[in-house]
């Protein structure tokens, strides 16, 4: 029994996100030349995207992570708010950040959290998603680097997760109806 059976179909490949990773990394590097950049990355569903990431960027960079967890929700949905449950071990000041995302969905998510990163003196703060679903964007936010935009279903794969399974698919797919079903 493979994951892989429980995939109706694909929509980002393997090949297609390692291209696009290195795209990325290439801008990034070039456009925080001379900076102080600081990746931050948002356990867990962005950890495949930093992993590989950080290892397509070419100039000095830290990295750091954390946790948030949005009030109430369900497994394919999240509401209001968004709280720390383990912050960042850097200090800010001075620190040009980019947030690593695994997808940016309603915007919620990072519409709070950015204005709490800004409050700690940092020189900058960005925005670097893989995947964008901007038809579900309730916030007025976007992201300053972006891989590909996703239609307005749930996916998972590449860092995404559904019950916490499937973070490990290295492309980007939706999954079956029946594997809803029998949750
Ligand atoms: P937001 O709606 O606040 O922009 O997104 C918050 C988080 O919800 C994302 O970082 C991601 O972890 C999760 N999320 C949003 N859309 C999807 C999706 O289609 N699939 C999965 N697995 N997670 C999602
Ligand atoms: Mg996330
Ligand atoms: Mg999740």
């Amino acid at each position: 029994m493979s994951m892989h059976d429980d995939i109706k179909n694909v929509l980002v490949t393997e090949e297609e996100l390692k291209a696009k990773v290195a795209d990325l990394g290439a801008q990034i590097s070039r456009d925080y030349a001379g900076k102080n950049l600081l990746l931050v990355s948002i356990l867990k569903g962005a950890v495949v995207f930093m992993a590989d990431l950080m290892r397509a960027v070419t100039i000095p960079c830290s990295i750091d992570f954390m946790v948030v967890s949005s009030y109430g929700g369900t497994n394919t949905q999240t509401t209001g708010l968004v709280k720390i449950v383990k912050d960042l071990d850097a200090d800010l000041t001075g620190k040009d950040v980019l947030i690593v995302e695994d997808i940016l969905d309603t915007g919620v998510t990072l519409s709070n959290l950015v204005p709490m990163l800004k409050m700690r003196n940092p020189s900058s703060v960005k925005i670097c998603a893989i995947l964008d679903k901007p038809t579900r964007r309730k916030a007025d936010i976007q992201p300053d680097y972006e891989g590909f935009q996703v239609p307005d279903e749930f996916v998972v794969g590449y860092g995404l997760d559904y019950n916490e399974k499937y973070r490990n698919l290295p492309y980007v797919g939706v999954l079956k109806p029946h594997v809803y079903e029998r949750a």
